[in-house]
């Protein structure tokens, strides 16, 4: 047994926070560790932050912790260096949460004169609804409604309660899926936490079973309350969820009544909602939710996400401002929801719903093909994901599998790693929406830049050159073997392909192949089946290049992971300011290494693709495929881009490209010849789509924001809001209309990916500024690649446009296709 001796050096006393911090410490050791205040003589188990809040340990109590087990000395030596060295600092206040209140709204919206609230969008989308209030019942009010009862009526209908909870939890988790059965699983382990039952069971000074149940979620919910933990916050909802379950088993009248909603509903609650009271809620009428700031880390608001419902969290004061029953337009892309929305916000939510159908119209008939390149070529496309839920909106979104899914997210933030049932559940659900198309799932990728506290690593010089990836699985056998039990039990619903992260040598190979084959026979001889699975590494570390051959007898694929090769190839942190410049993978060493590494494992006959951000950025795309990869796997949002992008290639032409980059003396040589033949291989200035005749609009701003929605929706802009704004940065500085009752907009934008030219015909003539009406627009945007271009197209415009027949044939024109060609003619000159 051993023993350190200290004086509480916090403020505070210990609370959740500090008390969070030193469990985390004690749970990377098998030893039993005791904190006992000597003040009080009050003890509890240093693997329970409830329990540790318990002791009442304050400011220059005399304190211990009580070390026994195999590994004390190890767990002194840590803890010690934890007491001395940072337990005093656990205790610092919470830095300000990150929001968009002060970002500026786009042009068009900021023109409301509605009164809007501003707040965080943690889940992104637009919505229009009537208020709803969603409270949570204040239980010492329902208790007052109860009959009095004795404290052993009391703890028999707690205790039956619980029961009966448990239960029904326990068959929900049997049918839910994806992140309704984590939640569900952390709702019953909280559940089975002893400490819950010991406070629920307590004998208390109560009326009845359902205050001393309100006490008891009080005194368990107080000290997580302020923790800057967001893992702990989260815990103070699902308390209040619980106490929900058990409270319905504890009144004779329904607690609340059952909300069905009837139409288009925005949920408001000043209190961040609980996860279940999110899923009571669901269903087609839920059209988003405005919630009290505090739950920006909860599982509600993952489950918000994978539905796609928008949620806005709010200053709870603020929130107050919006009264029941009231219409809403939430869009909180832009963090912002309108009370009682005017036209011009209303028009704003049209003009969007209209932009995104388009889009989705759009890219529809692409989406849902396979990648292809314009000769024919097949590129696969796949998803990176973090979550399970995000699975399904990836097959959505046209993934032909799942590429990379980073399991870190399952085991980050939380304060002990998920258990195999949780896992298995997460990995099946990913395979059960692949329907047999391929999923990659890495195992645990922790260190470097992604910390996880319970595993309690000690600080390293270089953490990206230390303990990361598989180098850390023997020390944490336990944590590892679960995983690989729940990947290989999981591999029972489908094939399933898993590589390892951070692989630099042979001998890791071997252990990582062995360490699945113990597994799974372990797994057989309990009897628990196993299916189709594959065995693949990360190149993420240029040794993987000289051991491909030798490793072809271990492994049946390898993904090269982009971020990390180009950092340690390179020998540059990917997250240090000082050497940003040559963290790039355009540089042509790198792109030799690429080039050499698939060729190399494709003559070793191992699998090869990419799965790093590289395989996402469309100017890198002719060089992958030329590079003679196949398979590339990128974040969801860049999928139909990506699609688009490869069905203009051609193999020929990647290849040339490649060959030219290798030849180039820097990545700034590579990108700059990149960008030139982008913009070479550009669309039109002029091109029918861009010609909207004879369109009723209400005003200036109108006209603005269609032309620029309809630039976005033709992929010409990189940011519609952006162009938007250049165009009236230009409006301020003078009014462009140019006499005629024409006006001549313009801009040159970063924003802008191909320079166009836009017109629109009003059916009417409207207001451009004080003085003038017009009738005719024409709108250039220019990118900023362009030299002079911008001026000279203007110019000419301008100077053409003098001519009464020339504008009389852009107003008697009748199809977009005719107006189009005389000005592609007069532009061309
Ligand atoms: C990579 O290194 O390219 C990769 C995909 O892994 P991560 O970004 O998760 O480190
Ligand atoms: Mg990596």
């Amino acid at each position: 047994m051993l023993k350190i001796h200290f004086t509480c050096p916090l403020p505070n006393g210990l609370h959740a926070r500090p008390a969070s911090a030193l469990e985390q410490r004690v749970n990377a050791f098998g030893a039993h560790v005791q904190i006992v205040n000597l003040r009080n003589e009050r003890q509890a188990d240093a693997r329970s932050v409830l329990a540790m809040i318990g002791t009442d340990i304050l400011y220059q109590d005399p304190c211990e912790l009580v070390i026994t087990g195999d590994d004390e000395a190890a767990a002194f030596q840590a803890l010690q260096q934890f007491i001395t060295q940072e337990f005093a600092s656990c205790d610092e206040s919470m830095p300000p949460s990150q929001n968009e209140i002060d970002t500026p709204l786009p042009v068009f919206l900021a023109q409301t004169t509605a009164e809007i609230l501003r707040g965080n969008g943690v889940s992104g989308g637009l919505a229009l609804g009537v208020a709803m209030y969603s409270g949570t019942p204040d239980l010492y009010q329902l208790a007052e409604r109860e009959v009095a009862t004795t404290p052993e009526v009391q703890r028999d209908a707690l205790q039956a309660a619980l029961q009966q909870v448990r239960m029904q939890l326990r068959d929900a988790l049997h049918h839910a899926q994806g992140e309704a059965a984590t939640v569900l699983q952390a709702h019953i382990n909280l559940l089975e936490d002893d400490l819950f039952e010991r406070a629920l069971l307590s004998e208390r000074p109560a009326r009845n079973a359902l205050a001393a149940l309100a006490q008891a979620l009080d005194e368990l919910s107080a000290p997580l309350r302020e923790s800057r933990s967001s893992y702990l916050q989260q815990r103070v909802l699902d308390i209040q969820d619980l106490g929900l379950r058990l409270a319905t088993h504890l009144c004779e009248q329904p607690l609340m009544p059952e909300t069905v909603l009837r139409q288009d509903t925005i949920v408001i609650s000043p209190t961040p909602i609980t996860p279940g009271q999110f899923l009571a809620l669901r269903g087609p009428h839920l059209k988003g939710v405005v919630m009290g700031a505090g739950g920006e880390t909860s599982h509600t608001v993952i489950l918000a996400r994978s539905f796609g419902i928008p949620l806005l969290s709010v200053e709870p004061a603020e929130i107050t401002r919006i009264r029941s029953n009231e219409p809403l337009m939430l869009d909180t892309r832009y963090g912002v929801v309108v009370l009682a929305p005017d036209a011009q916000a209303l028009r704003w939510y049209q003009l969007e719903e209209e932009k995104r159908q388009r889009q989705h119209l759009r890219l529809q008939p692409l989406i849902q093909r396979p990648g292809v390149t314009q000769d024919g070529e097949s590129v696969a496309i796949l998803a990176n994901i973090a979550l399970a839920a995000e699975a399904e909106a990836a097959f959505a979104a046209g993934a032909e599998g799942i590429g990379l899914f980073r399991t870190e997210m399952l085991f980050c933030e939380r304060a002990a790693p998920p258990d195999e049932e949780e896992q298995y559940q997460a990995y099946r659900h990913v395979l059960q929406q692949a329907k047999g198309r391929k999923v990659v799932i890495r195992t645990l990728d922790i260190g470097g830049d992604k910390p996880c506290d319970y595993l309690n690593m000690p600080p390293e010089e270089n953490p990206f050159l230390g303990w990361r990836g598989i180098r850390l699985y023997p020390a944490f056998n336990a944590v590892f073997t679960t995983q690989v039990r729940a990947l290989l039990r999981a591999s029972a619903t489908g094939p399933l392909h898993i590589m390892a992260p951070m692989v630099t040598t042979l001998e890791e190979i071997k252990w990582l192949r062995e360490q699945f084959q113990q597994t799974e026979a372990q797994l057989r001889a309990e009897g628990i089946a196993t299916g189709i699975w594959s065995l693949g590494i990360m190149a993420e570390v240029p040794s993987v290049l000289y051991l491909l051959e030798k490793a072809a007898a271990y492994i049946d694929f390898v993904s090269i992971g982009s971020n990390d090769l180009t950092q340690y190839f390179l020998a540059c942190d990917r997250g240090n300011p000082q050497v940003r410049h040559l963290y790039n993978y355009f540089d042509p060493s790198f792109l030799q290494l690429l080039t050499e590494m698939t060729a190399r494992a494709q003559r070793a006959g191992i699998a090869i693709s990419l799965c790093g951000e590289m395989g996402g950025d469309p100017s890198a795309l002719a060089l992958l495929l030329g590079a003679g990869l196949r398979q590339l796997s990128m974040s969801v949002s860049r999928i139909a881009a990506a699609k688009a992008h490869l069905s203009s290639l051609t193999l020929a032409s990647g290849e040339q490209k490649l060959a030219q980059a290798l030849a180039s003396d820097g990545a700034q040589a590579v990108m700059m010849a990149l960008k030139q033949q982008v913009t070479a291989a550009a669309k039109p200035v002029v091109d029918p789509a861009l010609i909207l005749l004879d369109r009723p609009v209400a005003d200036k701003a109108e006209v603005i924001k269609v032309l620029t929605d309809n630039l976005e929706v033709e992929q010409r802009v990189i940011s519609g809001p952006e162009v938007e704004s250049a165009i009236w940065q230009r409006e301020a500085i003078f009014s462009t209309a140019l006499g005629f009752a024409i006006a001549l907009p313009h801009c040159k934008s970063a924003a802008v990916s191909h320079s166009s030219v836009s017109l629109m015909r009003l059916t009417k003539p409207l207001a451009w500024n004080d003085e003038v009406d017009v009738s005719l627009i024409i709108m250039l945007t220019v990118s900023e690649q362009e030299k002079g271009d911008h001026m000279k197209i203007f110019s000419r415009l301008a100077r053409k446009l003098m001519h009464a027949e020339f504008r009389q044939q852009l107003l008697d024109r009748a199809l977009p296709q005719d107006v189009a060609e005389l000005l592609a003619q007069e532009i061309a000159g």
